[in-house]
């Protein structure tokens, strides 16, 4: 192979995938490409950069984390899509039980500072809530006052009508697990920006790794496009069902076939209009119909 790769390309690659390790992202495929597309220059360069990427994994691999991970990573391969250029995995994913891989996710988001929102007025992070072989998980979109104070995702108003949302489903607020998007409180409880979503999101992903539920119900419109990555309106968004993987990151049961997705209206929302519950309970519903959860008499307040 004659061709080496731009150093300024190979820094932006090594930069990349420390950002994904640093994630907690350590698998990388490689699409093959559709040779006949190709000139042959560009099939050359695609090696090239299979290869860069592969050593440039490799060599961030080797080096110490102090800071970003507490667990040591470990070497795996795994069959997927495409082909393996290298895996180091979190420690989690060496873990069946998903107290311990919690704790481990827990354990490497430390007081974390990845993205703005550490500085601007959080007082502790939020990082979920509830029984960790939860089958239904509910995803809001960050941290309120009362959560901010609290260290628990949905404990204020907006809290309260979802512990009633849970209850007139037939469930206590312990039998599910509660996380959001981004678990540090936005400034004035503004909408969490893009960067802050993907940059905490991936830690989320693997929360839901480790727990595996059947089921999650997406709170409002931000859970829900940072979750299925589409841009639509809660009218679209709502009464039908998402086939769902964490991105970036897998289980350790190979065999969880990954979540359905369903997606409701936020509780603070409910709060400010009311008449939505209903449609609110209609998605309940078919969320409690997939769970083979009985109807309960009466409905959410
Ligand atoms: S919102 Fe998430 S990524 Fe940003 S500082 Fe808090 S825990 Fe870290």
């Amino acid at each position: 192979m004659s061709l080496t790769l731009d150093p300024e390309l190979r820094r932006a690659l090594a930069e990349r995938v420390r950002y994904c390790h640093e994630m907690g992202i350590y698998d990388f495929y490689r699409r093959e490409p559709v040779i006949s597309e190709l000139t042959e220059a560009e099939s050359e360069t695609s090696e090239v950069l299979s290869s860069s990427l592969s050593a440039v994994s490799t060599s961030l691999a080797s080096e110490p984390r102090e800071g970003m991970f507490s667990s040591k990573a470990a070497a795996t391969r795994v069959a997927g899509e495409g082909k393996l250029l290298e895996t180091n995995s979190p420690a989690e994913y060496r873990v069946s039980d998903p107290v311990a891989a919690l704790k481990l996710i827990r354990e490497d988001l430390g007081n974390c500072t990845r993205c703005k929102l550490h500085q601007q007025g959080r007082k502790q992070i939020v990082f979920g809530v509830g029984n960790p072989r939860a089958e239904l998980m509910f995803v809001g979109e960050g941290p309120g006052a009362d959560e901010d104070t609290q260290g628990e995702p949905f404990v204020g108003r907006a809290g309260q009508l979802l512990n009633n949302m849970i209850k007139a489903m037939g469930l206590r607020r312990e039998d599910v697990y509660i996380a959001n998007i981004v678990k540090c409180r936005p400034p004035g409880n503004r909408t969490p920006e893009r960067d802050e979503c993907e940059t905490c999101s991936p830690f989320l992903m693997r929360q839901i790794a480790a727990i595996k539920p059947k089921v999650i119900v997406a709170l409002g419109a931000v859970a829900a496009k940072n979750l299925l990555a589409i841009n639509a309106s809660m009218s679209e968004l709502r009464g039908r069902w998402y086939d769902f993987k964490p991105a970036g990151v897998r289980s350790s049961d190979t065999a969880w076939p990954g979540a359905r997705l369903a997606v409701t209206y936020h509780p603070a929302f409910l709060l400010r209009d009311p008449r939505q519950k209903g449609e609110a309970w209609k998605d309940l519903q078919m969320v409690m119909k997939y769970l083979g959860i009985e109807p309960p008499k009466k409905s959410a307040e």
